[in-house]
């Protein structure tokens, strides 16, 4: 052990070469030793030849390693070999690694593809123009702590990334350790989409809360102060008072709603549940509103069960929005179908179809998309006139998330509008 750890004190800053050339002087000693022994050379030449060997094999080296460790080592040979250059290559995220200088020494594909001028060899700095990552690798470059910038990319669509540079030391070719830079990029576009998605909500939600809440409290005042002694306005008042609670009412429970099924959405409903029964019920609970609004309900169901993994009570929530869309928008029409029929998915999975199809104004193309996002409506008078919060195509979609089915939506302007809620065929004991 002690021999080990000497011999390895003697030789572990010399490099594999050098200790080479002491292993081939040590035979050169050896054989011109037993030259001298044979009385074929003398003693003096046989010292000058080892000496020339001597100065051959090592001052060479010696000078030579000075030198590089004098100079910038900027060839820092180990890590321009394949198995670095893999490992970067292998990284998941955006990474590339640099020479103490900033020089680009490997980059995986999706550095290249996320910063185009990055390129083997030249400066990253002259790439990513930013002051803030300029200076943080100036900072990397100074000191042995990690630094971290932000990156912004806006072509083709806005992106941010957190840059994260990290000094790595590295050893030489010569045994002594040098500096490298691995500067890899976070993508962080989803998180901040998510933490302005949630600052939009709230404002939203709190918008819509209080422009029914101002209402309100308006007619108190009015009720409290001029209209206190007139039965007929204070009637009217009541009455409008009465629509706008019943507003508030619908808008929090519709925001529950849309939390509690988030809550559960990863968890997909076990129980085996019949949609024909539902649908009916959904039918036969708005007939009211149908009527009110002369539209005829056509439903158009087959006989027999039509079994799916599902959450009743979500079921019925879902149904009901969508028929009562179609009531309520696409009222001019005068009818709505509600039909259901097989078919298969994108994937080629069978899926059972419920069609909700009106014969209103329908939507325009560039409203579709939107649709399901949380308050958007394509009139939100003509939303509020009808007693709608924005939350009912959102909490749809929801559903049918939880249910791992999906939502068709499409409409021909002056034509109506369906809405299909696609659900995944499942083969149960129950449904078999
Ligand atoms: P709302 O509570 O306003 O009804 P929804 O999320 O249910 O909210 O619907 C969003 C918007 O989609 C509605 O405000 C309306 O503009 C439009 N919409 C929904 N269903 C229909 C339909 N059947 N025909 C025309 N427009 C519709």
């Amino acid at each position: 052990m002690a021999l080990h750890e000497s011999s390895s004190s003697f030789f572990s800053p010399w490099p594999d070469r050098l200790r080479h050339s002491a292993i081939v002087l040590l035979a050169a000693g050896l054989a011109l030793s037993v030259l001298v022994a044979l009385d074929e050379l003398s003693l003096i030449r046989a010292f000058a030849v080892f000496l020339c060997i001597a100065a051959a094999a090592l001052v060479p080296w010696r000078l030579h390693d000075v030198a590089a460790s004098r100079e910038d080592t900027r060839s820092v040979n180990p890590v321009e070999n394949g198995a670095v250059a893999a490992v970067v290559a292998g990284m998941p995220d955006p990474a590339v690694l640099l020479d103490r200088a900033g020089r680009v020494i490997h980059l995986n594909a999706a550095a290249a593809q996320l910063a185009p001028a990055l390129r083997k060899n030249e400066l990253a700095q002259f790439a990513l123009r930013s002051p803030e990552i300029i200076t943080a690798l100036r900072e990397a470059i100074a000191t042995t702590e990690p630094r971290r910038a932000t990156y912004l990319d806006h072509v083709p669509v806005d992106r941010w990334m957190e840059l994260v540079i990290t000094p790595v030391p590295v050893p030489t070719l010569f045994g002594g350790t040098d500096k490298c830079m691995l500067m890899t990029f976070h993508d962080l576009t989803p998180l901040r989409r998510v933490e302005e998605m949630r600052a939009d909500f709230v404002a939203n939600a709190s918008h819509e809360l209080r422009t029914p809440l101002a209402a309100l409290s308006g007619f108190i005042d009015t009720l409290q102060g001029p209209a206190r002694d007139d039965p007929r306005a204070r009637e009217r008042f009541l009455g409008i008072m009465h629509t706008q609670a019943t507003r508030m009412a619908r808008l929090i429970d519709d925001l529950l709603s849309l939390s509690r099924v988030e809550l559960s959405a990863h968890v997909r409903p076990d129980t085996c549940v019949d949609l024909i029964p539902i649908i009916r019920q959904v039918a036969d609970g708005l007939e009211p509103l149908a009527r009110e609004r002369q539209v005829v309900i056509e439903i158009q169901l087959p006989e027999t069960p039509v079994m799916i993994a599902g959450d009743r009570e979500e079921l019925l929530r879902l149904f009901e929005n969508l028929i009562e869309n179609a009531l309520k928008y696409g009222a001019s029409g005068g009818r709505v179908i509600v039909s259901l029929k097989e078919a298969a998915s994108g994937e080629g999975a069978p899926e059972i179809r419920v069609l909700v199809r009106d014969f209103g104004p329908g939507i325009a193309p560039e409203h579709l998309p939107r649709l399901t996002e949380r308050f958007y409506r394509v009139d939100v008078g003509d939303s509020r006139l009808q007693g709608g919060t924005g939350l009912g195509l959102s909490l749809v979609k929801h559903i049918l998330n939880r249910h791992r089915g999906r939502l068709l939506i499409e409409s021909v302007p002056k034509n109506g509008a369906t809405f299909t809620a696609c659900f995944p065929q499942v083969k149960t004991p129950a449904a078999a």
